[in-house]
Formats: structure tokens, sequence, C-alpha cells
């Protein structure tokens, strides 16, 4: 992508960087802040965190809840102690709770009725006008091969403890800084029985009004292969899932997207585009893969109940998985090892994923608020495109950038700054893609909002 920079902008640390041949110039705009955060992520405190998680035997929704040592209650009671471990450097900033719910039995997954809690840690932003909100979560459920069994060792050390490790070094580094808007650390119960505990909290944030601007699911992130049948290795690269048509629209807005070719350019893939840049611009050796559909073949996660609420979701997931290690007793087959065990991860390239999420919130928990009521003219036949729109409420953005790409292109192409509330252009609204973002003085981005059709 080609950036055309503000006057204003003092780039601090300029690196070429890691994006398609095709592009020239790509220089980065580093804050240092935020890079020191990416870079006090510790592979030491992963591996310490899942191998504690490992230890509690089975993590399965309906394992014991009781004991000190063992289950499903030992592990979150563990995951909570650790947040308010973090709460206690916050200055009064970082709330922890159990967010506690029921589950009736269902025939399938639940065979009684549960009550299951997620663990939530929620970090108030600075800015107490500023109502945006920011999720990262992960699944702190494990299981065997068998889903019902609830006794067998099922470590989950991949699937899904390097996820919950990852939000908790997340919750260490981040709950010491601040930022205006508003960060939920989220630990999801139930996730193998069926999402329920991401659909709770979900729900819950559609029925409140809750601002989730994005929503950052980890799930099966801590090893960078050899896979099982491919024997392919990767620590380079990192999959983003992002549903492309959205799971929840409004008639006016499945109207648009028919209409203009937006197919390609739901709020959830926007995000995605989004983590690409940020995490790319901050974090060395990994690039975002867009993976443009909402998830694996045969599997869901727990970013699907915010899509299906509205929500911008996506799910970060490794290059390449092993299914020998998922989902599997702990056994010996010959020579062969099955089992989600933590010898099989890599705390180094779970470390670059973790800074993946860190970059992009902290960027956008930074930056002011998306431009509002942005559109885009179409009363006249022109090869000039003119967009228009308002400034976001809140910290007052230093300009905007206008993204640019062809219908056909993937992410985008170009980013030019303006500094009013509109722009007129030489690229006909036929042939490419638009969107506008706010940008603070320190060059902080929000994330970008495709304009709406206007006449007037
Ligand atoms: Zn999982």
């Amino acid at each position: 992508m080609r950036i055309f920079f503000p006057k204003g902008f003092l780039p601090i640390i300029l690196m070429l960087s890691a994006a398609p041949a095709f592009c020239q110039n790509n220089f980065f705009n580093r804050d240092e802040t935020i890079y020191k955060m990416v870079n006090e992520i510790s592979a030491d405190t992963l591996r310490y965190d899942i191998e504690k998680l490992v230890g509690f035997k089975t993590r399965h929704t309906l394992s014991n809840t009781t004991s000190e040592i063992e289950g499903i209650g030992a592990a979150r009671r563990w995951v909570k102690s650790q947040f308010e471990k973090y709460a206690m450097n916050s200055n009064g900033r970082l709330s922890v709770s159990f967010d506690s719910f029921f589950v009736e039995p269902d025939n399938r997954r639940i065979t009684r009725r549960v009550e299951l809690k997620n663990v939530i840690a929620t970090l108030k932003g600075t800015d107490s006008t500023d109502n945006r909100i920011v999720v990262v979560g992960a699944h702190l459920d494990s299981r065997a091969t068998d889903v019902l069994d609830s006794t067998s060792f099922a470590p989950g050390a991949d699937d899904d403890a390097s996820g919950v490790a990852l939000v908790l070094e997340l919750a260490r580094v981040m709950s010491k800084m601040e930022f205006t808007s508003t960060i939920v650390f989220a630990v999801f119960s139930g996730e193998e029985q069926g999402l329920f505990g991401s659909k709770h909290l979900a729900e819950k944030a559609k029925s409140n009004n809750w601002n989730i601007i994005a929503m950052l699911n980890n799930d099966i992130v801590g090893s960078s292969g050899p896979s099982s049948d491919t024997f392919l290795k990767n620590n380079l690269e990192v999959r983003v899932f992002s549903e492309g048509i959205p799971s929840f629209e409004t008639d006016f807005e499945a109207r648009i997207r028919k209409m203009t070719g937006l197919e390609n350019d739901s709020k959830s893939r926007q995000l995605a585009r989004y983590i690409k840049e940020i995490a790319e611009r901050y974090v060395n050796q990994l690039s975002i893969n867009l993976i443009y559909r909402s998830d694996r073949f045969l599997r869901g996660g727990d970013h699907t109940p915010f899509n299906m609420n509205g929500f911008p979701a996506v799910r970060f997931c490794e290059a390449n998985e092993n299914y020998d290690h998922q989902h599997q007793n702990v056994r010996m087959v010959g020579n062969k090892q099955y089992g989600d065990l933590i010898e099989f991860l890599d705390f180094e390239y779970l470390k670059k994923i973790a800074g993946a999420n860190l970059a992009t919130i902290a960027n956008l928990s930074l930056a002011c608020d998306s431009p509002r009521n942005v559109i885009i003219e179409v009363k006249d036949l022109t090869n000039f495109t003119t967009l228009r729109w308002e400034r976001p409420k809140g910290k007052i953005p230093y300009g905007f950038f206008v993204l640019i790409r062809k219908t056909s292109a993937p992410i985008w192409e170009k980013k030019i700054f303006v500094k009013d509330n509109s722009v007129t252009i030489p690229y006909s609204k036929d042939n490419f893609i638009f969107a506008v973002q706010s940008v603070d003085e320190q060059g902080h981005e929000s994330l970008p909002v495709i304009p709406v059709p206007s006449s007037k």
C-alpha cells in the first residue's frame, strides 16, 4: 500500500514493509509506546500460563468444579486470580468478574443442567465520553476424543490454552497502560459444547447496546507445525478468518451491498484488513494471511456469536493445523503421539500472534472514533469521485485517510491524507472501492468506514 503522510507526521522508525512486491515506497510510522508493549510480551510467561492450564488435567465443561487442583472450576478460579493480580497494577481501572449463567441439558453435548462461568476482565478507558469497546477472547474449556468425556486427561494446550495465555498476557502488559476506549479480556466457557460462553456475552452486549467496534477471537494459535498430514511448518504467518456477507444486516444494508458490489467489504473484513496493516507494522517476521471466509470447514468459534449479533469479529488461527493433536485422547499408536500436549507448541510463534493482537487493539483504542455519515456522491455521471463525512464524536482527529483499491483487489492499495471533511479525486466510483478512516496526530487510525451512496 502506498501511504501519503501528512506534514505533521514524524515517522519514528522507518522500515521496509513485508508487503507484496508490487508495492513501493512503503514505510511504517510506529508509535514507540505500542512497539514497546509488543516487545514486552514474554514467551516464558505464555509457557508458564499454558503449563498451569494443562496442569488442571481437564477443563471439560462438565468436569469437576469443587476440586482445588483439577477440572474447570479450579481452572477458571486460577484465570480469575491472574487477572486480579494484574488489576493491582492498573490504578483501579481493571475490574475482574465471573459472568455466570446456566445451560439446560440438550441431549447432545450438555447432559445435565450446568452453571457456566466466563472470566471477564475489563480495562476501563480513560475517556468517560468514549463508549467504544474492543474485545479479545479465547476459550478455557478443553475436550478429549469423546465430546462428553469429562474425566480423561484433556490438556488442550493449543486448543485453547494458547489463546487463554495470549489473553492473559495482553491483560498483564496492557492493564498498566492507559487507553481512551475500553478493552475487554474475555475467557469463554463452553465453546466445545456449543459456543455457550461467547453466545451469552454477545447477546448481553447486544441487549445492553454495547458499542463493540472489534472482537478478536484467538483459538488454536500456539503451534507452528508440522501439520498432521502435509507436514508443513510455518512460523511466519497467522490466519485471520473474517466473514464476507454479514451474518447480521438490515434490509437497507443488504440492498446497498447488492447494489454496489460490497460482498467483500463487511465490517468484519474491514477489521481483518486493519489487523493486517497494523499487525505487520508492529510485529517483526509475521504476516497476516487473510482468509476470506468466516471459519474453517466444519468448524466454528467464539467470534461467530458476535457476528450473529452484528459486531465486527474475526478469528486468529495458526497457519497449519495438526489434527493428531486436536480433540484427541492422549495416547500412543505405534510410535505416533496423539493428544493436545504442550510439547508441540512454539512459544516464540505464539508471542508474535499475541503481538499482532496487542498492536491492533492498542492502535484502535488510542485512535479517534471512525468518521460519521460517510457518503459517496452519486448524483452526477462523472469520472471524479466525491466523498463527504462528519467528524467523529469525542477526541478530534488530526485528519482522515481516504483508502482506495480496485474492486478486484483484496487489500487497500492507496491511502491519501485529507485534512478536510470531503475530497474529490479523479478515480471513478464505478472502478474503485473507497473507505474513510480518522487519524490522530500520532498516526493512530480508526477502523475505515465504507461510504453510503447519496444522491443529494
Ligand atoms: Zn477451540
